[in-house]
């Protein structure tokens, strides 16, 4: 049976199958989540991203790619990269809502069946976070409802106690 957990804590410690990355498009690491997990992982992971830009020339805003997790307690990293925020008036709903679909397809075929989300585009990118947070609860609720059996758990890593705050407002009003 699958079911959404909240916890407040850090990204790289969660003993899950796949963590997912807040990346970017050129998988070439950064800030925030980015630099945490290739920091706590060490090089393999951006060694595999690199093949992954070779082969395919990154991974597009709304899509996810999958990547040793290193020395993590993970087995797997999902570097997904979410919008950057322009008002709401581009897409970034949309775009948001893919990247935890996406995120959760690569792990159904993966065979990953517990996963930890940061909160995607939330740092850097800007999203406003009570908006973000009900797109992820929403788009990660639909996706265990289409597909009951598939995980254990999906649980979202709030990395301060006011955001998640805002997440579990997010499961209660939807
Ligand atoms: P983006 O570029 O998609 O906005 P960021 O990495 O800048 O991604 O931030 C996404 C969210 O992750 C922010 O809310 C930030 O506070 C949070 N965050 C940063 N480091 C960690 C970590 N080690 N574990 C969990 N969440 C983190």
């Amino acid at each position: 049976m699958s079911r959404l957990t909240l916890v407040r804590g850090d990204i790289t410690v969660q003993r899950v199958d796949a963590i997912v990355n807040a990346a970017n498009e050129a998988l070439i690491g950064g800030g925030g989540v980015d630099g945490a997990i290739h920091r706590a992982g060490g090089a393999a992971i951006m060694a595999a991203s690199d093949r992954i830009r070779a082969a395919q020339g990154g991974c597009p805003t709304g899509s996810a790619v999958v990547t040793t997790a290193g020395c993590l307690p993970a087995k797997a990293v999902i570097h997904t990269v979410g919008p950057v925020w322009r008002g709401g008036g581009r897409g970034e709903a949309e775009l948001l809502a893919s990247c935890y679909r996406q995120s959760l397809r690569a792990a159904r075929e993966g065979g990953f069946r517990s996963v930890a989300f940061p909160s995607i585009s939330t740092g850097i990118y800007g999203y406003p976070l009570p908006q973000a947070a009900a797109v992820a609860v929403a788009a990660i609720r639909d996706a265990l409802s289409a597909d009951p059996d598939a995980f254990d758990e999906v649980r979202m890593v709030l990395f301060s106690a006011a955001d998640l705050e805002v997440y579990r407002d997010a499961t209660l009003r939807c």
